[in-house]
């Protein structure tokens, strides 16, 4: 009786004694029996949290416990079940079980940590688990952890989509630009798709609490926008707009390709990459093919001109600059006959009171895309692909905690 009450010590199962123990000392395997402490006598329904003196039976549960040093530690615990006359027959309540799970608590909470910075293959080699088992625990842990948190409000939100291929389609990402976490996935990107994000996720006191919307130049988004939140400002990302340009730039290439043959041609192949990026972070090299391009094709140059210009519009603080530098980028248009740019100012000016918010409300640029790309990071690594309430589960702890915010310290 000795070594259960040391046992019962080391375990520290609160409200419960060890009564029989066995060590398997090759495999490294440590068995516990534990029952429940005398005085320890008040069941509780796991249901609805009443409580009963009396057990409607019991029974034994094998559950993986935290391991003991290098033994892997098995708990024998006797659970009762209780008649409620709310719930039926019913699972008591037990400290450390929090469902139906062969694991403690406190051992999916070892797992779930350990997910976050390793990968699932490596954890489950640890444990000696599979792969799909970590990856509920990790789920689970998620789940408890998002249940107990008092999320931040929303005051700010991002709309976004990410495009998982062809069999998925588009997945629209709303996202709570302050903390920079991601709060909900829709399928497909329609008005539709938005609607059913209000109506269902948010009262009608935190519909009106949304000050700002960063959001791309998308009539669905807008039209949702104006029906639930209407006192919100629509501020289209800067990020999108660029976008926008870059597509733009691409269209121009695309032409001139087709346009030019010979030498002429060659200089435009695989450029596509150089004429995305932006000038200042280009390596010297790359700024001398660049050159020797626009030397020969007059186009290009003036397109690539045009996309380095319009990053600029950011950098004016006051409404009255900043239009006038886009009507000066617009005039700029006029004899140039690059039609992918001329339909882009044209997209600008139907769009001008959002590109001008930016001016008369303060919000976080480019946490949209760090979202965004934090997303697109987990599904590179596998970790959820297919599951998007998991998916979304991990991005939310990820950016709550900062844990792997790699892109998104890059952004800020
Ligand atoms: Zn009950």
């Amino acid at each position: 009786m000795e070594r259960e009450s040391e046992f019962t010590r080391i375990l520290r199962w609160p409200g419960y004694r060890v009564y029989r123990y066995e060590i398997d000392e090759r495999g490294a395997k440590l068995r516990l029996w534990v029952r429940r402490k005398r005085g320890n006598r008040k069941l509780e329904c796991s249901g609805c949290g009443r409580k009963f003196a009396e057990a409607y039976d019991a029974r034994e549960r094998a559950v993986r416990d935290l391991p003991w040093g290098v033994f892997q530690t098995t708990v024998y615990i006797e659970v009762y079940r209780v008649k409620c006359p709310d719930c039926g027959v019913k699972v008591e309540k037990v400290p450390l079980l929090p469902g139906k799970a062969p694991f403690s608590e406190r051992f999916e909470d070892a797992v779930g940590v350990a997910c976050q910075s390793a990968a699932i293959r490596q954890v489950a080699r640890q444990h000696g688990l599979s792969k799909s088992t970590v990856r509920a625990i990790d789920k689970r842990f998620l789940a408890r952890w998002h249940a107990r948190r008092r999320a931040p409000a929303l005051r700010q939100m991002g709309i976004d989509e990410i495009y998982l291929g062809k069999k998925t389609g588009f997945l629209t990402v709303v996202s709570n630009l302050e903390t920079a976490e991601p709060l909900w996935f829709g399928r497909e990107r329609k008005k539709e798709t938005l609607d059913e994000y209000f109506r269902t996720q948010l009262s009608l006191r935190q519909r009106r609490a949304i000050q700002a919307a960063c959001v791309d130049m998308w009539a669905a988004w807008k039209q949702s926008l104006t029906q639930w939140a209407p006192q919100c400002r629509i501020i289209y990302d800067k990020f999108h707009i660029i976008g926008h340009a870059n597509n733009a730039i691409d269209e121009v290439r695309r032409a001139e390709f087709v346009r030019q043959g010979g030498w002429k041609r060659e200089l435009v192949k695989g450029k596509r990459w150089l004429l995305l990026a932006r000038w200042v972070t280009l390596e010297t090299e790359n700024k001398r093919l660049l050159n020797q391009l626009f030397q020969a094709n007059r186009r290009m140059w003036k397109a690539y001109l045009l996309k380095e210009s319009l990053g600029q519009l950011w950098n004016y603080v006051y409404e009255g600059a900043m239009l006038n530098y886009l009507q000066k980028w617009i005039d700029q248009l006029r004899w140039q006959r690059l039609e992918p740019f001329q339909k882009l100012g044209q997209m600008l000016l139907e769009h001008l009171d959002g590109i001008l918010n930016y001016c008369r409300i303060k919000v976080p640029m480019g946490v949209v895309e760090a979202v965004n790309g934090n997303i697109k990071a987990l599904i590179r690594r596998g970790r959820g692909y297919k599951d998007l309430d998991y998916l979304l589960l991990k991005a939310r702890y990820m950016a709550a905690t900062k844990s792997e915010s790699i892109v998104l310290e890059k952004a800020a």
